[in-house]
C-alpha cells in the first residue's frame, strides 16, 4: 500500500478503533488505490484521503415509540452524511437490531464511490437504526416511522439528502415515512425519498433493480471472460428483494439457481420454484424451512449455504456483509466455483476477496455490481423532478445501460493503469474514487 494510504489508515484505526466495519471498508478501497496515490503525489498535500474519509455530518438522534401494549421504548437513529461533491447525499435506511454507527459509516462510505460509479448525480449517504421490524405490528412499524421522521425531516430534502430503503426498509416503511414527512414540511416533495410506492411517486422497475441490474453486470463479466451463462450452476443467498429478482433475471438467463437462503437456513433445489420463494417471503413473510412442502420438492437446512459445499459455478451472495469469510471462500473454490459477484453490500471480507484473487476467481464488488438499487434510485428522482412516470422497459432499460456502462469503467480502469482484467476491485475503486476527487478539487477545499 502506498505510504500515504497506510499512513491515513493507521490514522483511522486509532481514532475509530470501536468501528471495525467500517475500518474494513476503508482499508478494501485504499488498498486498491494506492496506484492513484502513486501517480498523484500531491494529492496528499491537498490532504486529499483526509478530506475524503471524513463524513461531512453524522446525525445521531434518539426514535423514542410506543407499542401495541402501550410500553415506551427507545431506539438510536443515524443519518451519516458523507460526501456531496457529486450531488445530494443519496443512500438507504438501514433498519435492523445489529445497526451501529461504525455500520452506518462503512455504509455510507461505500455508497459514495458505487453513487459515482453510476454517473447519476448523486452524492454518499446511509443512515438507519438499531429498531428490529421483525415481530412488529404494522401500527408499531408505523409509529416507529412516525418518529423516526420527526427527527430525520429536519436534515434531508429532495435537493439535500434522499433515502431509500435498504434492510428492514421496505416499502411499508417508506409509505409511513414519506406520509409523516409531508405532514411535517406541509410539502409535496416527491423526491425526498426513494423506493415509493408506484401509486405515489415510486418508480416501476425500482423493486426489482438491484437484482436485475446485479445480472445485468454479471452477463458482462461472463462476456468479457468469454464464459457462457447457459447452464450454469448458482448459489443466490438471501431471500429479501436483491436475492429474488437477482435469481429471477439468472433464471431467465440460462442460469440455474440451485440454492436460496434466509438468516436460519438454505433451501438446494435443482428445479428452484422462485414463485413459492416470492410467496414465502413477500405474502407469508415466513422461513423458507416451509418450501419443501410447499413447493413438493426441494430440501431445506439449517446453518450457511457456504458450509454446504455446493457443487456450483456461480456465487451471488445478496444476504448481507461478512456472510463470506476465507474459509467459506475456499470451500466455493474447491466445489468449482469460478465468479462470484456481490449483490448485498461487503458479503466477502478482505480475506475471502483476497483468495479470489490468488486463485484466479472473478470477482466483483458490490458497489459495482449492486449499483442497480441506488440507479435506479436517482431515476425515480428524475421522474420525480419532471412530474412524469417511465414506463417499466424505460425504466429497465436504463438501468441495464447503466450497468453495462459500470462495466465498461471498470474495464477503462483496468487498461488504464495496466490491471488484471479481473480484478474488478481494482477497477471499480479506481474509478469511483476518482470520480469524487476530481470533483472535491474542482469544488475548491471540499
Ligand atoms: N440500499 C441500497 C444500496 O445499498 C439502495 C440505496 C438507494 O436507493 O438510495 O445501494
Amino acid at each position: 500500500m502506498n505510504s500515504y494510504c497506510e499512513r491515513v489508515l493507521h490514522q483511522l484505526k486509532q481514532k475509530d478503533a470501536s468501528q471495525p466495519e467500517f475500518l474494513q471498508a476503508v482499508e478494501e478501497v485504499l488498498a486498491s488505490v494506492s496506484l492513484i496515490f502513486d501517480h498523484h503525489p500531491e494529492y496528499e498535500k491537498m490532504a486529499i484521503l483526509e478530506r475524503l474519509t471524513e463524513p461531512e455530518r453524522i446525525i445521531q438522534f434518539k426514535v423514542p415509540w410506543m407499542d401495541d401494549q402501550g410500553q415506551m421504548h427507545v431506539n438510536r437513529g443515524y443519518r451519516v452524511q458523507y460526501n456531496s461533491v457529486l450531488g445530494p447525499y443519496k443512500g438507504g435506511l438501514r433498519f435492523h437490531p445489529a445497526v451501529t454507527l461504525g455500520m452506518m459509516k462503512f455504509l455510507a462510505f461505500e455508497q459514495i464511490f458505487k453513487n459515482a460509479l453510476t454517473t447519476l448525480p448523486i452524492g454518499g449517504g446511509k443512515g438507519g437504526s438499531d429498531f428490529d421490524p421483525k415481530g412488529k405490528s404494522d401500527a408499531e412499524v408505523m409509529r416507529f416511522c412516525q418518529s423516526f421522521m420527526i427527527e430525520l425531516s429536519k436534515h434531508i430534502g429532495p435537493d439535500v439528502d434522499v433515502p431509500a430503503g435498504d434492510m428492514g426498509v421496505g416499502a411499508r416503511e417508506i409509505g409511513y415515512l414519506y406520509g409523516q414527512y409531508r405532514r411535517l414540511k406541509g410539502v409535496s416533495e416527491r423526491g425526498v425519498l426513494t423506493g415509493k410506492g408506484v401509486g405515489y411517486g415510486g418508480s416501476l422497475a425500482r423493486k426489482e433493480a438491484t437484482g436485475y441490474g446485479l445480472i445485468y453486470f454479471v452477463l458482462e463479466m461472463m462476456k468479457a471472460a468469454q464464459m457462457d451463462p447457459q447452464g450454469k450452476k448458482a448459489i443466490v443467498s438471501g431471500s429479501g428483494n436483491v436475492a429474488i429478482y437477482a435469481a429471477e433475471k439468472a433464471l431467465q438467463n440460462g442460469i440455474q439457481v440451485i440454492a436460496m437462503s434466509d438468516s436460519k437456513g438454505y433451501i438446494v433445489d435443482e428445479q428452484l420454484d422462485l414463485d413459492t420463494v416470492k410467496k414465502i417471503k413477500e405474502q407469508l413473510r415466513t422461513s423458507l424451512s416451509a418450501y419443501p412442502e410447499m413447493a413438493g420438492h426441494g430440501e431445506y437446512h439449517e446453518g450457511s449455504v457456504y458450509d454446504a459445499s455446493l457443487k456450483v459455478d456461480l456465487a451471488f451472495p445478496c444476504a448481507t456483509q461478512n456472510e463470506i469469510n476465507k474459509e467459506r471462500a475456499q470451500r466455493l473454490i474447491d466445489a468449482g466455483c469460478q465468479l462470484v459477484a456481490e449483490g448485498a453490500n461487503m458479503p466477502n471480507d478482505n480475506e475471502a476477496i483476497a483468495l479470489y484473487r490468488q486463485q484466479g476467481i472473478l470477482f466483483s464488488p458490490g458497489k459495482a455490481s449492486n449499483a442497480g438499487g441506488v440507479a435506479t434510485s436517482a431515476l425515480e428522482m428524475s421522474q420525480n423532478s419532471m412530474r412524469l412516470a417511465w414506463s417499466f422497459e424505460e425504466v429497465d432499460d436504463k438501468l441495464r445501460g447503466i450497468m453495462i456502462s459500470i462495466h465498461k469503467q471498470c474495464q477503462e480502469a483496468i487498461r488504464q493503469y495496466q490491471l488484471d482484467p479481473k480484478d474488478y476491485v481494482t477497477a471499480a475503486n479506481i474509478a469511483g474514487v476518482q470520480k469524487v476527487i476530481d470533483g472535491m478539487i474542482a469544488m475548491g477545499d471540499y
